[in-house]
């Protein structure tokens, strides 16, 4: 990052206290952690490893920002080897994630990939598990929304849905399904759910449906998988500070993003990160299967 980008987050930083809020700002999908202001707190300074995930290999989708990213760090600095998958255009941020992996003594593994394609997405496991010598977590964090859409339902276009079913859902299916030949007991697959299954905004329709299954999907699994000992959890975020939000949000509600929660501010991705890890422990949650946990900054997930 250069000196006069440095100071410039800086500053956006100090707009963005708590009681603040992000500077307006728009990108392209899928966007990239590098053009946000502030740039958001993955852990890079703060998340300290415990050896809680020794030795474990771990595939997380959308691994290269934001939560994904965090993620990544917290799991190789307990420990993991981890491959992250990510869109060709985001191959700077992957990069970004290996530095950090690697810094932490592991192994990463980078695999670019549309998850829309069966084919790819099944791909992006197999390429996982060789390359990791083998697979125990699974986190499905990859995931699409667009929120830049007047009149409702009626405004939904066909392409919007498909991008947004076939990302959240159809690759979910897939790459679940793809890591049953590699998972074992003691194994997990953590999904990434968000608040908006709870409480969906209505300019989200499809991507809080997708959320709302996810849930569901989660509790099947859970049951399916119980008596191989493989565990199956989500996590639902609320607003946190990540490309997601610029790339497909309107630029003006960018200041008061995340002011409606009760802790009245948007969660950094490192705040997700004690979630994942706590989930992917085959000590620490040997008995939590099929549930969710909610990190949203105070919103009720019931
Ligand atoms: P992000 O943009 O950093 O991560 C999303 C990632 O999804 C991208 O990095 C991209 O690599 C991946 N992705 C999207 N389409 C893909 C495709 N077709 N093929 C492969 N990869 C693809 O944003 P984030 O907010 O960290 O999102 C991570 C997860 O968190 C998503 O599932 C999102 O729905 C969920 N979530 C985010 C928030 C929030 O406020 N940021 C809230 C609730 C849930
Ligand atoms: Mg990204």
């Amino acid at each position: 990052m250069s000196d006069d980008k440095f100071a410039a987050d800086k500053k956006a930083q100090e707009l963005a206290g708590p009681e603040g809020g992000f500077p307006e700002q728009e990108q392209t999908p899928p966007g990239l952690s590098t053009d946000l202001t502030p740039f958001p707190d993955h852990g890079e300074e703060n998340w300290v490893g415990r050896g809680r995930l020794e030795g474990l290999k771990a595939l997380v989708t959308g691994g290269d920002s934001g939560i994904g990213r965090a993620v990544a760090i917290a799991f190789a600095r307990e420990g993991a080897d981890v491959a992250i998958n990510y869109l060709q255009e985001e191959e700077s941020d992957a990069q970004d994630t290996k530095q950090w992996i690697e810094k932490a003594g592991r192994k990463a593994v980078l695999l670019p990939a549309d998850l829309r394609e069966e084919k790819a997405a099944r791909g992006v496991v197999d390429d996982a598990a060789e390359q990791l010598g083998g697979l125990d977590i699974l986190v499905n964090n990859a995931g699409f929304q667009w929120a830049r859409r007047d009149g409702g339902l009626q405004g939904l276009k066909t392409e919007e849905m498909d991008r947004v079913f076939k990302t959240n859902l159809y690759a979910l299916f897939w790459v679940s399904q793809q890591a049953l030949s590699y998972l074992k007991e003691g194994s997990s697959i953590i999904n990434v759910s968000s608040i908006q299954a709870y409480d969906p905004s209505e300019n989200l329709i499809d991507y809080a449906s997708t959320k709302a299954a996810i849930n569901n999907f989660t509790v099947n699994l859970a049951s399916e998988l119980g008596e191989k000992g493989i565990r199956v959890n989500a996590v639902a975020p609320g607003p946190i500070w990540t490309p997601l939000q610029p790339a497909t949000k309107a630029g003006e509600s960018m200041p008061a993003f995340g002011s409606d929660t009760p802790l009245g501010r948007a969660g950094q991705p490192s705040e997700l990160a004690g979630a994942f890890v706590f989930l992917a422990s085959p000590a620490e949650a040997s008995y939590v299967s099929g549930t969710v946990i909610g990190v949203t900054g105070g919103k009720p997930v019931f």
